[in-house]
């Protein structure tokens, strides 16, 4: 089972209490868009076997979003952070490197 705690509250929940949004830090764009980026949006969601990073909302608890760091493959948490930033924090990066050192980083 996979078990995150919401950086917004606090709690320590299961998946059963959370709803898992896709990808996080993907790039929206708006309606002066090319169909080929607009589609990429909708369409082109990377699927990484390994660390990826995820958007998760605390749905039986605060209601809020955040994202999650994980490994797809062991089910591994490096960690949770608030969804109001732009890339992941550079420490939970840090720490992801040094368990995984043969990750190739964050990329957008
Ligand atoms: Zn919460």
């Amino acid at each position: 089972m996979l078990i995150l705690t919401c950086p917004n509250c606090g709690v320590v929940a299961d998946e059963t209490d959370l709803h898992g949004g896709g990808e996080a830090h993907i790039t929206r764009f708006g309606a002066d868009a090319s169909e080929g980026d607009f589609e990429s949006y909708l369409f082109h969601k990377k699927n990484p076997r390994g660390v990826h990073f995820e958007r998760w909302r605390h749905v039986y608890g605060c209601g809020k979003w955040f994202h999650a760091a994980r490994d797809t493959v062991t089910l591994e948490v490096f960690g949770t952070y608030s969804a109001q930033t732009l890339t992941p924090p550079k420490a939970l990066q840090n720490k992801i490197k040094k368990k995984r050192p043969d990750w190739e980083g964050f990329k957008k």
